[in-house]
């Protein structure tokens, strides 16, 4: 907890916390929305070491920050500093958001299912959570805002398939019998009859390895969405244009996840629009 000295006239500042961060598209992002609404603020990269972690966030309530994003390494171990903690991010064990309060407690919430089902909600409106399987790639921790979210909509089986299967059999008994655990090398059998296809993995990123997984059982009514972004055609989504599928990129998503931080913080709702998208990849 900290102790934070407040001016009616002090220009709020935000901004994204972690290492690397030259990386994040937060910046771009946010500084958009504060131009677009004419909100006096500041979004500011900041590559911090964990050492210096609890150092950091004691200290920049007072510098005038309102709060910042979380990015990795300290999505989890910031968890352990925050004095406030939402049930989502609770669930998911991670925080990608900091809210710095007036009463100098730290906020600590997890937004990543939040933007993941707003995108799909937004860009799929076809996609009717209730209707059927969802099949999930990965089991990391991207993956387990993406389960809790799933869960929440009334997804009533999510499968899910991950490299290192113990990852994934976590991920069951955190979350419960509504998933299925398949074998890495079979997890082309979930998507069979899925109403759902997500890739939380890290593969078919830029610089990182292809998704290998067999596609043949993929049907024109599975809608098919990839968290990875960089590029944002991945060939999971090329391969399922080509079946015919409705197709969601994964930037959609954090954009959508930067909404609710940015309200809390600057006191403005923003839209997710072209704009948005254009100012996130430049
Ligand atoms: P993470 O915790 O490190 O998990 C990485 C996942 O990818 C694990 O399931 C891992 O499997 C799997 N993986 C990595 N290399 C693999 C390989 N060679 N073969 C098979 N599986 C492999 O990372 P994360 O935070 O969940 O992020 C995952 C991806 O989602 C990243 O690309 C990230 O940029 C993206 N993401 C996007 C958004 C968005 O807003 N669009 C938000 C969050 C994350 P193992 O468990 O076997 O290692």
């Amino acid at each position: 907890m900290t102790t934070q000295t407040s001016s009616p006239q002090r220009i709020p500042l935000a901004g994204v916390i972690g290492s690397p961060v030259s990386h994040s598209k937060s910046p771009q992002l946010h500084r958009h929305w504060l131009k677009t609404y004419g909100i006096a603020g500041y979004y500011i990269p900041m590559d911090i070491s964990s050492g210096d972690l609890a150092t950091v966030l004691s200290t920049l309530p007072n510098m005038g920050f309102v709060g910042v994003n979380v990015t990795i390494p300290h999505k989890e171990s910031v968890m352990q500093i925050a004095d406030l903690i939402t049930d989502r991010a609770s669930l998911i064990g991670a925080a990608n958001t900091l809210i710095f309060r007036k009463d100098g407690k730290i906020h600590a919430d997890n937004t990543d299912g939040y933007g993941f089902i707003e995108n799909l909600r937004i860009n799929a409106p076809s996609w009717v959570p209730s209707s059927g399987p969802a099949a999930v790639l990965g089991a990391g921790g991207a993956a387990r805002a993406v389960v809790a979210s799933l869960i929440d909509a009334g997804v009533p089986e999510i499968r899910l398939s991950n490299r290192t299967r113990v990852r994934a059999e976590q991920l069951r008994a955190d979350f419960g019998s509504r998933l299925v655990i398949y074998d890495w090398v079979q997890a082309g059998n979930m998507v069979d009859d899925a109403a759902l296809l997500v890739n939380t993995t890290s593969l078919g990123m830029v610089g990182k390895g292809e998704l290998r997984v067999p596609m043949d059982g993929l049907r024109a009514a599975t809608v098919v969405t990839d968290l990875v972004y960089a590029p944002l055609k991945t060939a999971l989504l090329a391969t399922a244009e080509e079946a015919g599928c409705v197709t969601v990129d994964g930037l959609g998503m954090l954009l959508h996840q930067a909404v609710p931080a940015f309200e809390r913080w600057f006191g403005k709702r923003p839209e997710v629009d072209r704009a948005t998208r254009a100012a996130a990849l430049r």
